[in-house]
């Protein structure tokens, strides 16, 4: 609308102003000249404006279209020069060629045939046909007007009668490109040509007429014919799509004898007309040998033309060979699996590394159809498949591929379509992934977050526990010190002191299990971690009549571990020798032995299950490797507990064993460097005073009463910030401080204190149920003591006595 708004106006003010300057001749001429001038300039401006906004043959079509406009100017300027300056205008001088040649550009642009799409490996190509055009077209004019003007026997009724001859062209061609290009994008760009040429030609007719008659003036509505299909063309070239950014890849070509005979027509029609004009029109002698000379001269330039051709075929047809090879080779030596089948669902081709993943080979796959081969229950995709290409250009999904030998395996791909350049789908192309090993490792996260969740509960119930079972050991601790008669539920309060004590065991394991491993590593006894680990597990085993025989080291095996990391190796090689009696007759015994061997120590897991077979040996390692249903077993286990213990600088190896099945964990033995051991803290006289700071009152009770009974003057705090009040006057010498508070937490109160007195490292005491919440912290918390929740009052006494050996006083 907007076009035929601005249109319309400026034929409008074109019109009134031509009208008002009617008696000013001259002011006419040069308002009309501009008029033209300024009408076909729109049309270079508007092209040039978006030449970034095409690419190939599109940007080929608009560049003639604009040379043509360009030369064309040139012409019309020559003429209005004429006109306004040498005051002797005529159609017939040496601009005259220029305005005709010019004119053809649109006509010849349409040879780039832009709706059939960029085409960049063709543009050079096409190129060159377009220059053969323009020379056929120079030929015949300079044969036919140009030439005859020359020698003087040419007329303007002559250029007339051709330049209706060409814009007659120039509409059939429009009309042509049109119907040809209907169904594509450039729908209405054509349509708007076609209408300007339309225009064009009609509104020529009257204006040849009037130049005929003698009746033309410039700046009237004469202008019509040039000025309308003008506008039409800027309007086109606004409205052009862009071109799209990545080529379109088509499956069929243009026949490429088309475009011989394209490309040699020019070159063919030149001598034809040129020597077959001679020698039927009777002509001056001159005027022949002026002919002859032209026919000549444009022969040699066709044929410059055409051999130019031919190198940018032959350049074209290696490049696009090249790029074939490296496409065919990227696709034979990608991992992913890649069909290609035909649109009836028939085997193009299947790369190698289809071949080795389904084991069939090609002449068997082309026996087949899309989508086999795959497991029962996946036959009926191929319509579905189809239909979604269809509608959404893409088919994503997984399936289940069937082997040769009847295994399947899930198989994760899109299926896309490749089209011929009438939009049908020729072929599809399917490109796949094996994701079992994917599924695999989704499986073992979506467990391990499990765990980790459950970890996370864990941490908690134990952390709640620890408090009530901390003041049920202390209490019972108290009772049996006290002296009181109490001899009859003696026995009754040892057993719920060992209980309660076994209990807080539990939740210390725990607790170290489930929380997060840190790299670092510490000094060990593997036969503490060993126990530890087996203690997990000793209650289940005993509950299904599983016997675990324990046989570890008198002497301590010093190793340099990271803890959790040692533990969950072995606590991997206990769950396996489970399930592995399980398998069996599902009673059987565990036996785990701990010794120090050659410079290693080492811990051996024997179960009398069923064992490894022979052949399976040498890929129980392998990550993802399982003997075992879904759902039971990952095959992580034992490729992740090798790897701890490779990164330890040890082996995890099976051992022969005559039944059952033995795996053998060496560690390097650690010798701890030889420490100067801190000299306890001499107690001064007054080292009397302790402070304990713990939330829980039944908790701080017993501690104050545990002090006072080693002759302690102790204060009870129940917050950090009380704490931090008392201090200035009570100068404690020992403080004994819970970790997890409201408000100040522990670590807060230290770092508190340490900042006032940082000898106070030396008296202070972290009591936590969750001593790996401290060792998480960075390293000057490393040496302050830590007393573990539930705490009996020998581990209380072990704390103190590192301060001060005497500060015990025993049986108080
Ligand atoms: P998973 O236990 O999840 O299968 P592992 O890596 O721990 O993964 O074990 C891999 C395979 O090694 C098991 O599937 C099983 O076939 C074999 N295996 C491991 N331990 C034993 C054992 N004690 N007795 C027999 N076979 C075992």
């Amino acid at each position: 609308m907007r076009y035929l708004i601005f249109g319309l106006s400026y034929l409008l003010v074109y019109s009134v102003a031509g009208w008002a300057l009617r008696d000013h001749s001259m002011a006419l001429s040069l308002f009309g000249n501009l008029g033209v001038i300024v009408s076909a300039s729109i049309v270079i401006v508007t092209i040039v404006r978006r030449r970034r906004q095409w690419a190939g043959s599109q940007r080929l079509f608009w560049f003639t279209f604009a040379i043509g406009m360009a030369v064309w100017l040139v012409g019309h300027v020559g003429w209005a020069y004429g006109e306004l300056i040498a005051r002797h205008p005529s159609w017939l001088e040496w601009h005259t060629i220029f305005s005709l040649c010019g004119g053809l550009g649109p006509f010849i642009a349409l040879v780039a045939a832009p709706h059939k799409g960029v085409r960049q490996d063709q543009t050079a190509a096409i190129g060159v046909n377009i220059a053969s055009y323009g020379l056929l077209a120079g030929f015949l004019y300079s044969y036919f007007v140009l030439v005859p003007n020359i020698v003087g026997e040419g007329s303007e009724q002559a250029l007339l009668v051709v330049v209706q001859v060409y814009r007659a062209l120039l509409m059939m061609g429009m009309i042509v490109a049109l119907i040809v290009g209907w169904n594509s994008a450039w729908r209405p760009v054509y349509a708007t040509l076609a209408i300007g040429s339309v225009l064009g030609f009609c509104l020529r007719l009257i204006t040849s007429h009037a130049i005929d008659i003698g009746t033309y003036r410039i700046g009237t509505l004469y202008d019509f014919a040039w000025i309308t299909p003008f506008l039409c063309y800027a309007f086109a070239a606004d409205m052009a799509p862009s071109s799209p950014e990545a080529d379109e890849y088509v499956t069929d070509r243009p026949s490429t004898t088309l475009f011989a005979v394209m490309s040699a027509t020019p070159v063919l029609i030149i001598p034809l007309i040129g020597y077959g004009a001679y020698q039927f029109q009777q002509t001056s002698e001159s005027l022949g040998s002026f002919r002859l000379l032209l026919t000549g001269l444009a022969t040699v330039a066709g044929l410059a033309l055409l051999t130019l051709r031919l190198v940018v075929q032959r350049g074209e047809l290696r490049r696009t060979d090249a790029q074939l090879r490296l496409l065919a080779a990227a696709t034979e030596h990608t991992g992913d699996l890649i069909v290609i089948t035909r649109a009836d669902g028939s085997f193009e081709h299947a790369n190698e590394a289809f071949h080795r993943a389904v084991g069939y080979s090609r002449r068997e796959l082309s026996l087949m159809r899309f989508p086999q081969p795959v497991a029962a229950g996946y036959e009926l995709l191929a319509d579905m498949v189809t239909a979604e290409v269809a509608a959404k250009g893409l088919w994503r999904g997984t399936l289940h591929r069937r082997r040769h030998d009847g295994s399947t395996f899930p198989s994760a791909g899109t299926v896309v379509a490749l089209k011929d350049r009438y939009g049908t789908a020729t072929h599809y192309v399917n490109v796949e992934r094996d994701v079992t090993d994917e599924l695999r490792l989704r499986d073992q996260l979506v467990h391990s977050e499990r765990l980790s969740a459950i970890g996370e509960l864990v941490a908690g119930v134990a952390h709640e526990l620890n408090n009530p079972l901390q003041t049920i050991v202390g209490s019972v601790e108290l009772m049996l010190d006290d002296r009181s008669d109490i001899t009859v539920s003696r026995h009754d309060l040892e057993l719920v002191r060992r209980e309660a004590g076994r209990a807080g065991h539990i939740m210390r394991n725990l607790l170290s299990f489930v929380r997060r491993t840190t790299p670092d590593r510490a000094a060990a006894d593997l036969n503490h971690i060993v126990r530890q680990t087996a203690e997990l597990r000793e209650y289940h085993l005993y509950q299904r009549d599983v016997v675990l025989d324990m046989r570890c080291a008198v002497e301590p095996l010093p190793v340099l571990v990271n803890r959790e990391e040692i533990q969950q190796v072995i606590l991997n090689l206990l769950l396996n020798s489970e399930q592995a009696i399980d398998e069996g007759t599902g009673r059987g015994t565990i036996t785990i032995r701990t010794l120090s061997l050659d410079g290693q120590h080492v811990v051996e897991v024997s179960d009398d299950g069923p064992g490894v077979r022979p052949h399976l040996r040498g890929r129980i390692f392998e990550p993802f490797f399982t003997t075992k249903d879904i759902g039971e077993g990952t095959g992580l286990g034992l490729s992740i507990s090798h790897g701890i213990a490779l990164a330890h600088g040890g082996t995890l190896t099976l051992r022969d064993a005559p039944s059952g099945a033995t795996f053998r964990l060496s560690l390097p033995a650690h010798t701890p460097a030889t420490r100067t051991t801190r000299e306890p803290t001499p107690r001064p006289e007054s080292m009397r005073r302790a402070l304990v700071i713990e939330d829980e009152d039944p908790i701080r009770q017993l501690l104050v009463r545990f002090l006072e009974r080693r002759g302690f003057d102790v204060r009870g705090a129940e917050t950090g910030e009380a704490a931090l009040a008392l201090v200035p006057d009570f100068h404690p010498e020992l403080v004994l401080c819970d970790v997890r508070m409201p408000g100040m937490s522990g670590i807060d109160l230290y770092r508190n204190l340490h900042l006032r007195d940082p000898e106070i490292r030396h008296r202070f005491v972290f009591i936590t149920g969750d001593t790996n919440s401290i060792e998480d912290l960075e390293g000057n918390l490393s040496d302050v003591a830590v007393l573990a929740k539930p705490f009996t009052a020998a581990d209380l006494d072990s704390v103190l006595k590192r301060f001060d050996p005497d500060a015990v006083v025993a049986d108080v």
